[in-house]
């Protein structure tokens, strides 16, 4: 019986993620493959749609809007915030996303844009909104999720048993 990708299956695949002018954003090359658990969002929901129904050793080329990846740039300009607001013991860099709060105390991923002597540049806009991404994939293995891994919504490494 042939797998394909379909809820309640774990997917691996490698992939290289290219922005619309070709420059590599991210690859999987040289390391393990992306072990995620279809149809409840592990991975952008534009990848996951077109993943569906594909089998171990497909090769595929997917263009995913930024509507179905990341979002549409919002083009509002990023918060200045004092830089010892921030933990001394975390090293801040450019392009690194942290865990914070909104006004009203909701969780909410931020990500750092500038630094300067005073001040850390923030926007809660993920650095790939706005970019059409092209992923290259080669579906390397798919087996059925377990129990576990369908109850807490994500795959527990490629074979399931993973300690977290
Ligand atoms: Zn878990």
């Amino acid at each position: 019986m042939s797998h394909t990708l379909a809820a309640g299956k774990v997917g691996l695949f490698h992939y290289t993620l290219r922005d619309g002018e070709g420059n590599t954003i991210d690859s999987s090359d040289g390391k393990d493959p992306m072990v995620y658990l279809h149809g409840v969002g592990n991975i952008i929901p534009g990848l996951e749609k077109q993943l569906t129904g594909k089998t171990e050793g497909d090769v595929l080329d997917v263009v995913v809007p930024a509507a179905e990846a990341y979002g549409e740039a919002s083009g509002e300009p990023p918060q200045a915030i004092p830089r010892d607001q921030f933990p001394a013991d975390v090293p801040l860099q450019k392009g690194m996303g942290m865990r914070a709060q909104d006004a009203q105390g909701t969780p909410i991923m931020i990500f750092i844009t500038d630094i300067t002597d005073s001040h850390v540049l923030v926007t809660a806009e993920h650095p790939l909104a706005g970019k059409e991404l092209h992923f290259h994939v080669e579906i390397v293995r798919i087996r059925d999720a377990n129990e576990n891994e369908i109850a807490h919504g994500h795959p527990h490494g490629p074979d399931g048993n993973a300690d977290h």
